[in-house]
Parts: C-alpha cells; structure tokens; sequence
C-alpha cells in the first residue's frame, strides 16, 4: 500500500451507513477513483458543514492497486464548489462535464482531461447567468473531444471534399462528422446550413467566447452526439435536467416561480 496526494476534484459522493461516504474523484496522477471516507459524515468535515461536489484541491489516499475503492486519510480543498452548488442551472451544467468523465474517462489519468474539466468547473463559477448554457456547450466539447470523440467538421465524412460555407449538410452521427450534399441523398432528415457546424468548430478550436445564434440546437446536437458515441442509450440525465432548466428558464424568466420540483436527487 501506498499514500499518494494529488490534485483531485470531487465528482460525486454517495452516503454509506451513518457516518462514511463512498466519494468519486478525478485526480491528476491516479484518474478516476472511488474513495471509502470513514467518519467524514460525522460531525463536521474538517470544520466545514459538508463535503461539497466539485470541491477542488489536494486528496491524500492509501492506494492498493487491487481493490476498487481506496481509503481517504485528508482532503485539504483550495476550491470549495459553493457557488455552484447556490444554483441549480450552474450545478447542472457541472454534473454534466462530471457524468462524462464519470461515464468515460479511462482508468489512466489524464492531466489534458483534469485540466479541462477543472477549467470548465472554473468557468461555470464565474460565467454570467445567461453564459451558463454557451460555457457548458464549449467546455462539453472540449471535454467530448479529449475523451476521443472530436467531430470531423473540416470535410465531408463520406466523400473527403471540402464544405463550402454556403453549402447545406447534415451530420451523420456513425461517422460522426458532417456529409456534403451530394452524399447525404439516401440520408433520412433535412439538410442544415453551415452556420451550426461553423460555430461548432470554432468551440472546438477552443474558442471559448464564440457566440453561436441557436444555443439549443447546439445543446441537442451535443446531447445526441455524447448518447451515440459515449453514453450508450440511456444518454446523460444531467443533460436532460439541464435542457429541461433551459426551457423552463426561457418559459417563466421574466417571473419569479420557484422551480420547486427540483430536488437534490434529480440532479446527483
Ligand atoms: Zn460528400
């Protein structure tokens, strides 16, 4: 066994008997992993009232490279994660970039990834309200393409020609880029204009400030992309709740209804 400290951020943490918790962790130099947190439930978590999701700093823990979860000894947090978690839509965004990496990330750390996903918790703390929907679109893509899954928007996945800005296209989620006119005839669904993609690949070229004219066909077409390529058939549920935030945002911002139907649990 061996203690290792490590900058780690906290995914996610689920109660386990009265006073432990099973915590789930990002980390620098150990990836992901879940973490036995004998006690910490009681009292107070080193003088603080709780463990918050997306807490950021320095986790020490005793490996053993053949048992699946590892054992906390201290977590010494730089970043506490209150701010997102005073919001339900910023909360949402992050437990979206975590249910990805949680869903995909491979057992190897990677420091592009902790990187990334630590930045994109950053931005989300800080980025105005209504920046909350365009941070979670560029940071998800970001973080979809570290994962491997970057889209081909350059040329035609089919035939390899180039795409004119004026051209009509459509994305083809098995090949996962973007089919020129020509080729997309024997393909179900309409033909968009180049704008979406041109947008798309400035995110992609890390462009975090693009402003893009239709947030949510950006949104779904992020959402359809991680269901076929990363998340298999059940597709994320924090993205779910979050298009369902945005639509209710769109429906009643101009009123001050209480989405009281939000629970904690919808969310983790
Ligand atoms: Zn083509």
């Amino acid at each position: 066994m061996s203690v290792v400290t490590t900058p780690s951020v906290l995914l996610r943490s689920f109660n386990y008997s009265e006073t432990s918790q099973i915590l789930r962790f990002y980390t620098l130099d150990l990836g992901l992993i879940g973490v036995m947190a004998k006690g910490v439930r009681r009292g107070s978590f080193q003088g603080r009232s709780s463990l918050n999701t997306f807490s950021r700093g320095d986790l020490t823990v005793y490996v053993k490279s053949t048992r699946d979860l590892q054992t906390f000894k201290e977590f010494n947090i730089r970043e506490g994660g209150q701010s997102l978690g005073r919001d339900v839509l910023r909360f949402t965004a992050a437990s979206v970039l975590a249910e990805l990496v949680l869903t995909h990330a491979e057992s190897e750390p990677g420091r592009e990834i902790f990187e990334c996903l630590t930045k994109g918790l950053k931005k989300l703390e800080n980025v105005e309200s209504e920046g909350v929907g365009l941070s979670l679109l560029s940071e998800g893509w970001l973080l979809v393409s570290l994962l491997g899954y970057k889209p081909q928007l350059d040329a035609c996945v089919k035939c390899k020609d180039r795409i004119g800005t004026t051209e009509r296209v459509q994305f083809d989620f098995e090949y996962g880029g973007i089919v020129c006119s020509n080729c997309s005839n024997n393909m179900s669904g309409s033909l968009e204009d180049c704008s979406l993609f041109e947008e798309l690949r400035a995110l992609l070229n890390g462009s975090r400030e693009t402003p893009v004219r239709d947030i949510r066909s950006h949104l779904q077409l992020l959402n359809d992309f991680t269901l076929y390529h990363i998340t298999g058939s059940k597709g994320l549920r924090s993205f779910r709740f979050f298009t369902s935030l945005m639509s209710f945002e769109s429906r009643s911002f101009s009123n001050d209804d209480d989405p009281g139907f939000l629970t904690g649990e919808d969310i983790e």
